[in-house]
């Protein structure tokens, strides 16, 4: 199958997942992920009306951004960020979805600010309690909103999880319900600086699941792309 052709099948499985659970189409972002994939599949994922691309390593987005500097694209950042790539990462990324810590924030916070914009971010939360995941344990992630939500350069916007691996992917619907139910209990606090509009979860493997649970973000790689060496 073509990138199209993909393109195609992700988005009408997207729009089937709405109908069954009473959501407007509009309302989930369809991230591709394009790490590890050429220049040329992300401009032919673009032709097809994709403009959200997520990269998990600066470098590498560093390298497709020049390559790609004629698309009109918008930049997810999904990955770990290392406190010393933050100020690249300011420069390629238009979305942080993966704060897991205070100090990671208050280093792009200090490099966001450029031209007096706000750069919209997720808290990435590690539900699995996967010691081999980034992302703040679920008890801390209440302190750590209240904190990003007080830095002037950064936009909080909401919560982002990459649950463990299920064969199965009913079993991660916990996972996600669980974000959302965490997202509506920070919310309620009425945080200042701190919105829970948005939830990004669900992947290739499980994101129409996602979608019933109110996923408005999906990151989806590998059911566009194909597989990834
Ligand atoms: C690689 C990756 C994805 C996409 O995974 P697929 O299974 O290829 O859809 C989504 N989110 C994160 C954080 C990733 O690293």
């Amino acid at each position: 199958m073509s990138i199209a052709e993909n393109v195609e099948m992700v988005r009408g499985r997207i729009r089937a997942a709405c109908g069954r659970s009473g959501r407007r189409t509009e309302d989930v972002l369809l991230v591709a992920v394009s790490k590890t994939v050429p220049a040329e599949f992300i401009r032919q994922a673009y032709a097809t009306g994709i403009r959200d691309f997520g990269e998990n390593r600066v470098q590498e987005a560093a390298a497709k951004r020049s390559e790609l500097s004629e698309l009109a694209a918008t930049w997810h950042l999904i990955g770990h960020l290392q406190s010393n790539k933050a100020k690249l990462a300011c420069q390629l990324f238009d979305w942080v979805e993966s704060i897991d810590s205070l100090r990671i924030g208050d280093r792009i916070n200090q490099f966001a600010g450029a031209g007096g914009r706000k750069l919209p971010v997720l808290l990435e939360v590690n539900l699995g309690e996967e010691a081999s995941k980034f992302g703040a344990e679920e008890a801390e992630v209440m302190r750590l909103a209240e904190a990003i939500g007080r830095l002037e350069a950064l936009e909080l916007r909401g919560l982002m999880t990459l649950p463990p691996f299920f064969e199965d992917p009913e079993k991660v619907r916990p996972y996600f319900r669980r974000l959302r139910q965490l997202a509506r209990h920070i919310e309620a606090q009425n945080l200042s600086g701190v919105s829970m509009r948005e939830l990004s979860m669900g992947m290739s493997h499980d994101f129409e699941i996602a979608v019933e649970e109110g996923a408005t973000i999906v990151r989806v790689g590998t059911a566009i792309f194909g597989s990834r060496q």
